[in-house]
């Protein structure tokens, strides 16, 4: 990979006044201070959520151009609520609840804080990887894109979780007796479910750097090393603490 070459990674967008060329993540020109594109002032969720799946860079660049980044710790907490749950799941720790109830409170006690600093943390990873290789992403862009990123992840804790909650309650987050003997068929199917949408904010958020940066597709291989390097370093911390 070339070292060089904001010219060919990094998107641009001319100045209608002026012509210069600008990085298609600015909203003012930097020669003139004309408007390059119009700025977006607020993000809807549904709108959103709904935008990326039919068009992801497109809703990701948007995202990026819109001054108020609305919903960004709404979906971070929940991001993080369901973190908490799958720590437990993970790590088996069911057993250590009396109930249900105490289990499902210490995520939603613990959760938002934690996720809010955990998309804090990517977000700042992301940006000093990326801003070494040419990026334009600010802090706050980067924290709505991972956050927004999230929304596959958040939809199955919306839609799945509580199913996994109802069918198997407790036992879902321990071995004793494991879910796969209470009914494998369905434990494996809402795992998968839970899998693809792991994988699906994986894309997302490649696609976000992306976009967040103003890059081309001439950075792909880099932001997906980048955020896979991220991922496997997320699971390690999962694993070992
Ligand atoms: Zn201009």
């Amino acid at each position: 990979m070339s070292n060089d070459g904001p010219v060919v990674s990094v998107n641009m967008i001319a100045c209608k006044v002026c012509g210069k060329l600008n990085e298609e993540t600015s909203v003012l020109c930097a020669s003139c201070r004309s408007y390059l594109q119009p700025r977006i002032d607020a993000i809807n969720l549904f709108e959103t959520v709904w935008a990326l799946v039919e068009s992801p860079r497109q809703t990701f660049r948007k995202i990026v151009l819109s001054q108020h980044k609305n919903y960004v710790f709404f979906l971070s907490s929940l991001l993080g609520i369901n973190l908490v749950h799958t720590i437990f799941w993970y790590r088996n720790l069911g057993n250590q609840f009396s109930s249900l109830f105490t289990l499902t409170g210490a995520g939603f006690i613990v959760g938002p804080l934690l996720g809010i600093l955990y998309t804090l943390v990517l977000s700042f990873l992301l940006q000093v990887m990326t801003r070494a290789r040419g990026g334009s992403a600010t802090l706050r862009n980067m924290f709505a894109v991972v956050a927004y990123a999230g929304v596959p992840i958040v939809m199955s804790f919306v839609f799945v979780w509580p199913i996994e909650i109802a069918v198997f309650g407790i036992y879902f987050f321990g071995n004793n007796p494991s879910p796969m003997t209470i009914n494998w068929l369905l434990y494996l199917i809402l795992i998968s479910i839970d899998g693809v949408a792991v994988v699906w904010s994986v894309v997302l958020l490649v696609i976000g750097t992306l976009a967040a940066n103003g890059f081309t597709r001439e950075r792909i291989i880099f932001v997906t090393l980048s955020v896979m390097l991220l991922v496997a370093a997320s699971w390690f911390v999962l694993h070992v603490a």
